[in-house]
């Protein structure tokens, strides 16, 4: 029997020997929410792609003169086509390209207009820096991105903001990682689907829906692998059939030590088994390995043992698939203060399902009440998991490393 694993070790081998799935896919603008960077992006026009005014007001030549001659207005959108003289100013419009011989831009509320509306003087309230700065209020071409230098890099899973990002450099589309093809399964003879009449002793399948949901909101592609029965023969056939059709085996249930458990036996006759059982709480048994090119992670059958392993262990694993940097895959972890004390200690590491409270000194933690592995209800309103290392008591104020549930806030 191997023996329990450590979670942080378990964690990072994961992170490293799961990697981007090959090839790529150019994605357009509209579908890229959520798709991963094959590549690295270069910046290919500067920005700003030429010096323009970054307020309303006149661009003016020659800053130490008492007055200026307006001889052009310029908007946004238009072409600065006369150069300005010493002397000489441009009506212009946040935005709009500055003449040549510009030398700064006054903005319009510190500029007095004479009757004709042909002359300007500078005017500057109380407060303010009466002398006019060489280059103020213009902004240079490229002094926030300049052609050839990075833009976003691979990795990167793209944000609203980084689509706004890639349009403004004008890309219509991008180089993206496959999207890992992940199959689900249920596993247990007393699994119904939702939906379906309850027989005595059976209970209803939530595993399934609820680790699909988790895959569609990644970007994962889910395929419906159904349930499997308590029985060798039809498990290593359906997972041999998932392996062929998918990049990863998602499965819960029938992984511990019972004589009902066969998903690491067959998982041993088709392919093989990485490691199983790590000393955490709740999800001992967890299991991963392979069949061929097809990563295969098993599950805990509780659904809050699911739930857990699913965020912690298995979804890092697949978002490295996915093309996600090491960095990002990596469980989000911030330090807050135990809100509760708990005499008890256990030997494993434990999740537990937690609600995160601000308070005047940052974060702190309070437990949720319902804290059994097959209590779902106890974490469905859990905003974090709280990571209590093994053998430690907790005592009220002490400081907790804590994963939120994204997906809560
Ligand atoms: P197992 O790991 O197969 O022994 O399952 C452990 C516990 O989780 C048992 O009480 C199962 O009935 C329950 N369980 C297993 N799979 C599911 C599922 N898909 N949905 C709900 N409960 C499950
Ligand atoms: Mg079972």
């Amino acid at each position: 029997m191997s023996e329990l694993l450590d979670y942080h070790f378990a964690l990072n081998s994961l992170l490293e020997t799961h990697q981007p799935l090959e090839g790529e896919e150019e994605v357009a603008l509209a579908r890229l929410g959520g798709r991963v960077l094959a590549r690295d992006i270069l910046v290919q026009h500067d920005v700003p792609a030429f010096d323009n005014s970054a307020m309303d007001g006149y661009a003016i030549s020659g800053n130490e003169c008492d007055s200026w001659q307006v001889v052009q207005r310029i908007a946004a959108g238009d072409q600065a086509e006369l150069a300005l003289l010493p002397g000489q100013a441009a009506r212009i419009f946040t935005g709009a390209p500055i003449p040549a011989g510009t030398t700064a831009v006054l903005i319009q509320e510190n500029v007095t207009l004479d009757a004709e509306r042909k002359v300007i003087t500078h005017t500057v309230s109380a407060g303010e820096a009466p002398n006019v700065k060489d280059g103020q209020n213009i902004r240079r071409q490229a002094e926030e991105l300049r052609r050839g230098e990075p833009l976003l890099a691979r990795g990167q899973r793209i944000t609203p903001a980084a689509i706004g990002l890639l349009s403004i450099q004008g890309y219509a589309h991008a180089p993206c990682v496959p999207q890992p093809r992940v199959t689900v399964f249920s596993s247990g003879n007393e699994l119904v689907p939702p939906g379906q009449p309850l027989p005595p002793g059976k209970i209803y399948d939530s595993n399934r829906q609820m680790l699909s949901a988790m895959l569609q909101a990644e970007g994962f592609i889910v395929i419906d692998g159904g349930i499997l029965p308590d029985s060798l023969e039809p498990t290593r056939q359906a997972l041999e059939k998932a392996a062929a059709e998918s990049d990863a085996i998602l499965c819960s249930g029938g992984v511990s030590v019972g004589e009902e458990d066969h998903l690491k036996n067959a998982l041993q006759q088709v392919g093989e088994l990485t490691q199983w059982r790590l000393a955490i709480k709740p999800g001992k048994p967890i299991t991963w390995g392979r069949i061929g090119a097809c990563r295969v992670f098993m599950l805990p059958g509780n659904p809050v043992s699911s739930l857990v392993t699913f965020r912690q262990l298995a979804l890092p694993a697949l978002q490295r698939m996915a093309g996600v940097s090491v960095e990002q895959a990596r469980p989000w972890k911030l330090m807050a203060r135990a809100g509760f004390s708990r005499s008890k200690v256990d030997s494993r590491r434990e999740f537990l399902r937690v609600v995160l409270e601000n308070s005047a000194d940052g974060f702190r933690v309070k437990p949720m009440a319902m804290q059994g592995s097959n209590m779902l209800s106890g974490a469905v309103f859990a905003t974090a998991l709280a990571e209590i290392p093994p053998g430690t008591k907790i005592e009220e104020g002490i400081e907790l490393a804590v994963y939120p549930l994204a997906d809560r806030f």
